[in-house]
């Protein structure tokens, strides 16, 4: 990782699962499996919106963010079922994680409402990590740079350069995700490179050297060390291995190296 220009950050995406009453155990466990660790990493746990109370209640340690995984485009009104961002900031939430490819797979969304999100998260002083990927399909057809330059375009649509440095990306390959299959360091790098590539032909290169960039798709405990020694990859999102304390702090510990 480039420490020189930008934090490592490390994500766990607890996706739908956790119940509030199982943080405590949970926080308790990985502070004590991270304790002596460096301090060169963010955490971010992104829990269910009904854990996330919980979570700003627990997660107090420096360093320990609270993430949401998804809000909505619009700041208030009759939108029923949906959460803002202004809502997140307001119970002590910091990230929030936009376009998952299971958001935008399963629920519709689109590069236009990522690219909405990612602002409203902006207004709410909410730090996005934007998720770009492309399918296997893609990947065998040899257009994922195309892809993924696509969305990371149209994600940052309207942001200022001043705003762009409070983004984090994230690089996830749709045939990764839950799959146990990774994509191999070298692959990750060279999409990691691309997309900082974009940012730095979109705002400079001097900005892009800011902007971190996390590899997500089946990290675990015993990959994430040769994932993250790669130049342009600054963390990770973690799924799975973050739900497990002891393999999450591995990932955690192995980005304070
Ligand atoms: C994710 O949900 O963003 C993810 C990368 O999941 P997993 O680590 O389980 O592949």
């Amino acid at each position: 990782m480039n420490k020189q220009f930008r934090r490592a950050v490390i994500a766990g995406n607890w996706k739908m699962n956790m119940l509030a009453s199982e943080v405590k155990a949970y926080a308790t466990g990985l502070n004590f499996l991270c304790a002596g660790s460096q301090n060169w990493c963010d955490t971010v746990i992104c829990a269910p919106f009904t854990a996330l109370t919980s979570a700003v209640q627990n997660f107090s340690e420096k360093n320990v963010y609270v993430g949401a995984q998804n809000m909505s485009q619009y700041t208030s009104g009759a939108y029923t079922g949906e959460v803002s961002g202004g809502q997140l900031k307001d119970i002590g939430v910091e990230y929030v994680i936009i376009g998952h490819s299971e958001r935008r797979e399963l629920y519709g969304e689109t590069d236009e409402s990522v690219n909405a999100k990612t602002i409203a998260a902006l207004d709410a002083s909410l730090c996005p990590i934007v998720c770009v990927g492309e399918s296997l399909q893609q990947r065998e057809s040899g257009v994922t740079f195309d892809v993924v330059a696509k969305q990371v375009k149209a994600a940052l649509r309207g942001v200022s350069a001043d705003s762009v440095c409070k983004i984090v990306i994230a690089y996830e390959p749709i045939w990764a995700i839950g799959t146990g299959k990774t994509a191999s360091p070298q692959d990750a790098q060279d999409v990691c490179c691309e997309i900082r590539n974009v940012l730095g032909a979109l705002y400079s290169p001097e900005i892009a050297k800011t902007i971190s960039i996390l590899y997500g798709g089946s990290m675990n405990d015993k990959n994430a060390h040769e994932l993250l020694a790669q130049e342009d990859i600054d963390g990770g999102l973690v799924g799975g291995a973050s739900l497990k304390p002891e393999l999450f702090a591995t990932i955690i510990n192995a980005a304070n190296q």
